[in-house]
């Protein structure tokens, strides 16, 4: 069925600035009145049309290459008109007030996309691997994105619905046939079916995880005294990599941020201002953001100097760390005493402990594979699907319900709770293609999306 936008909608479909070629894209009912007006005819289905594009009283606003896609063989599923002109932004900005003019109206973020998505033209994972494409900072996540937009992501929840639901009927068939019942459940083929859901969930979440990962990436925070060689270790981490997406500096005392990729996975660095017992109240609000800046991270290293003792300010540091967040332990500037590069486990705390050189460059990689190891980020050479964190819930949920519902099957032959069971984890799953979500969510998911997409 062909889910009709009362609205026409329009945007500037590239990216703001100025470039060859700049597109406005249109879609919607009005689309070939608008096309008849602006280039005076209309046309012929997905052939390129070159010529001038008129404003109001056939001034002529620029002249570019016209692509006409009738309904429903577009991207959104209705009529779709793009026009490629000269990409300044004063000709595209002339264009699309004369789309406006001529009944269209701004498209909202992500609207274009959303309305292909209510005309199945793609589902709701696909969708969201367009604005994950599009954000995708190093080559493994934009190979993910791709994957998930191919449909690789979605075929595989898809295939586990279909399980879910045939093994439901078939468990809800037995409960109708109460005198039968026991022996339907019990004669081990439901059992085994449980058990083969179970493992296709965990090797898709498994995946989803390290999707995930791509897009999200790890937060790591650098605690330590004041010259521990903090800032060179955020150094000597981002020197190694080409790739510095961002390097926000604020004063010496302040947070430093700065984003690499360890093997295509973001890593988070914040470098804090040392901490001690402050001298003014500058340098005392910097460490306080040192503190705030533990609140979103999913580890902490906390440097030391390699054969030193215990400083007492390294005491303070390590007493007020929140217990939550995992510590690894820095032990820096080898070099001073001829130490090897080196990973140990405390006995007594069980923490980490890795021995480098900063300054000099030394043991780094002993850090980026800890670091890699804890997050259990695993490179792969196929690639995996980009996923979100939605998408592991989602995965997560329908897992505990199978789960469950093996218990019910095992301990209790409980058939109607099983069927209950199996129910839940299908719409969990659902949830990320789409095919059962609610508005509040397609709301929160496509306005995330950059306008004309
Ligand atoms: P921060 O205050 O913790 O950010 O420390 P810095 O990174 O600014 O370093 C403080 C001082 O220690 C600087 O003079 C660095 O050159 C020095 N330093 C940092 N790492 C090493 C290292 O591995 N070996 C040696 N010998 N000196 C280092
Ligand atoms: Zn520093």
């Amino acid at each position: 069925m062909q889910f009709d936008n009362i609205d026409t909608i329009a945007a500037i479909a590239t990216a703001p600035g100025r470039g060859g070629v700049g597109i406005v894209r249109v879609s919607g009912n009005k689309v070939q009145a608008i096309a008849e007006e602006m280039l005076g005819l209309l046309p012929k289905p997905r052939y390129a049309h070159y010529g001038p594009f008129y404003g109001e009283d056939h001034r002529i606003l620029d002249q570019g290459i016209a692509l006409f896609f009738p309904n429903p063989h577009s991207f959104t599923g209705e009529d779709v008109l793009e026009l490629q002109a000269h990409g300044g932004p004063v000709v595209l900005q002339w264009l699309l007030e004369r789309v406006v003019a001529l009944g269209a109206r701004l498209a909202e973020p992500g609207e274009f996309s959303k309305q292909g998505f209510m005309n199945d033209k793609l589902d709701l994972a696909q969708a969201e691997a367009i604005a994950d494409l599009i954000e995708a900072n190093s080559a493994q996540a934009a190979k993910s994105a791709l994957k998930s937009l191919q449909g690789d992501f979605s075929r595989e929840v898809n295939t586990l619905v279909e399980e879910l639901i045939q093994l439901r009927l078939y468990v809800e068939a037995a409960i109708d046939f109460p005198e039968e019942e026991i022996d339907f459940l019990s004669d081990g083929k439901v059992a085994g079916q449980l058990q083969h859901i179970l493992q296709r969930l965990h090797q898709v979440l498994a995946s989803a995880k390290q999707g995930a990962l791509l897009r999200e990436g790890m937060s790591v925070v650098i605690l330590g005294r004041p010259n521990a060689g903090k800032s060179s270790l955020l150094n000597a981490l981002s020197g190694r990599e080409s790739a510095i997406v961002t390097d926000i500096a604020g004063t010496t005392r302040d947070i430093v941020r700065e984003e690499i990729h360890i093997d295509g996975m973001p890593l988070h660095i914040l470098d804090t201002a040392g901490v001690r017992e402050a001298t003014d109240q500058v340098e005392q609000i910097g460490i306080e953001r040192a503190w705030q800046a533990l609140d979103n991270a999913d580890r902490v290293l906390v440097m030391l100097q390699a054969g030193e003792a215990i400083h007492a300010e390294d005491q303070l540091i390590l007493d007020r760390l929140p217990t939550h967040i995992p510590v690894t332990l820095v032990r820096n500037k080898i070099d001073l005493i001829e130490h090897a590069p080196q990973v140990e486990v405390e006995e007594a705390s069980g923490r980490t402990v890795i021995w480098l050189s900063a300054k000099h460059r030394i043991g780094l990689e002993l850090l980026t594979s800890h670091l890699k190891e804890v997050m259990g980020y695993a490179q792969s050479e196929e690639g995996v699907f980009m996923a979100r964190k939605r998408h592991l819930d989602a995965l997560n949920q329908a897992l505990s319900a199978v789960q469950t519902g093996q218990q019910q099957l095992e301990l209790f032959a409980a058939g109607e709770l099983l069927a209950e069971d199996l129910r839940m984890a299908q719409d969990a799953l659902s949830e990320i293609t789409g095919r059962f979500t609610s508005d509040d969510l397609l709301g929160r998911i496509f306005t995330s999306f950059c306008i004309g997409k």
